[in-house]
């Protein structure tokens, strides 16, 4: 009997965009093996996402299971005022899971041998009608598809689209977790089962309850997500990016590595310009992180046989809550239009302009949602943030 044979593809990057990938595409029926730089579980460094449909859409079709329940459900979103005063009330049920959890029900799913951590891509090249990725190690891959989910700052998108660079939209999102406990009763009441917002005068907060580090969604087990918009210039900016080691970071400052005077700065800052329960949740918080807000949009997603997904073609900014959704939809529209491919796949039969056609359909629709949300982020931030364009 003849062995089954099947495409093979490769995922650059390991986060939620690479499992994503990977996942839905070994659903249908392609063999994978996906490469992550950083040599380390990546699970300790996010926090609170939004758990959208498409989220869901895509591991249902993967096959991966969650743990039930999967995040911390909220049933009305509110305003408060400076004065912790209940300005507007929303119904509006939904579900806010954490970064890790997603992260870590994807990994289990994969088999480990075809998990590569510590393998960073330096470039690729076309061989025929295949690819062949070349990484620091020396290592080389050959596949019939390389998917760049390698993130923002793309070593694939910087080969093929070297131009596309992410812009500073001119102020970053402070971020913070606090485990349940640690927060003063007056400010849990008003946080608890709600998703919580206060508008100021060009800057502006958001609260909501997640799993705890480890998955757990019992009472009092469980996390406070909050972030705080903040308007800085470059110069600024750059200042804040001297980690508290003296190191210029390029890009963001993970948990850990704000500076103490910047921390205190934004202790103060905070006792002047938020409402109590917000304040409370700055005060609480132990390792502040912090990531400027980009906008990046890719004109194109496919190269030939290579292409881009996630946040290495486009990056919604956080207030549509959809960037992680949007790489599960990119994700599992790819596998989608790839599966009856796979099914029809041999070795010796001509079937590139196959490919070919899915690839260029995916592609159309992609790049549609890319800007759909894109658009939708710089219009919600620009007006949050009154900057007035
Ligand atoms: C540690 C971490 C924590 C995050 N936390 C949150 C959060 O709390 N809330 C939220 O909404 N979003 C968070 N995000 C962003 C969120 O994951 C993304 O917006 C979304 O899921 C789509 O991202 P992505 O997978 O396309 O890109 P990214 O999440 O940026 O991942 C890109 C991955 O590619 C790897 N990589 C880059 N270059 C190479 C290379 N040359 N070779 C191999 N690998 C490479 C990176 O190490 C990284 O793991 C986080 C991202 C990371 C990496």
């Amino acid at each position: 009997m003849n062995a089954i044979v099947k495409p093979r593809a490769i995922v650059i990057g390991g986060s939620l965009g690479g499992l994503f990938s990977a996942t839905t595409m070994r659903a249908a029926g392609w063999d994978v093996d996906l490469f992550e730089a950083s040599p380390n579980q990546l699970d300790s460094r996010g926090g609170g996402i939004v758990l959208q449909p498409d989220v869901l859409d895509a591991l249902r079709f993967a096959g991966v299971a969650l743990p039930d329940p999967p995040g911390v459900a909220s049933g009305e979103r509110i305003y408060l005022d400076r004065h912790d005063r209940h300005i507007e009330h929303m119904f509006m049920p939904q579900m806010q899971t954490a970064w890790g959890l997603l992260y870590n029900a994807m990994k289990r799913a994969l088999p480990a041998h075809t998990v590569h951590a510590g393998e960073t891509l330096t470039g690729f090249r076309t061989d025929g009608d295949h690819v062949l990725a070349d990484f620091e190690s020396g290592r080389v891959e050959r596949a019939d598809l390389l998917i760049g989910a390698d993130g923002i700052r793309s070593t694939v998108r910087h080969q093929v689209l070297p131009d596309v660079r992410p812009a500073y939209a001119g102020y970053v999102a402070w971020r913070g977790l606090v485990p349940e406990p640690d927060l003063p009763s007056f400010a849990a009441d008003t946080l608890r089962d709600r998703f919580t917002f206060q508008q100021g005068d060009s800057h502006s907060s958001l609260a909501y309850l997640i799993p705890g580090e480890h998955d757990e969604t019992a009472v009092g087990e469980r996390r406070w997500n909050w972030v705080w918009y903040r308007k800085y210039d470059q110069a600024a900016l750059d200042r804040l990016l001297i980690d508290k080691h003296g190191m210029q970071r390029a890009f963001s400052l993970p948990p850990g590595t704000t500076k103490p005077a910047d921390i205190a700065m934004l202790r103060d800052e905070a006792h002047a310009l938020l409402a109590p329960t917000f304040r409370a949740l700055v005060d609480a918080t132990g390792e502040p992180f912090m990531q400027p807000i980009v906008d990046l949009r890719a004109p194109r997603m496919v190269f030939g046989r290579v292409l881009l997904l996630g946040d290495a073609a486009s990056v919604p900014r956080p207030h549509t809550a959809g960037s992680t959704a949007k790489a599960a939809a990119n994700a599992h529209a790819l596998a989608l239009a790839l599966s009856s491919y796979a099914a029809s796949f041999s070795d010796s039969a001509p079937h590139g302009l196959a490919l070919d056609a899915a690839l260029a359909r995916w592609e159309n629709q992609q790049l549609q949602l890319g800007k759909r949300m894109t658009d939708l982020g710089v219009s919600l931030g620009d007006r949050l943030m009154k900057f007035g364009r």
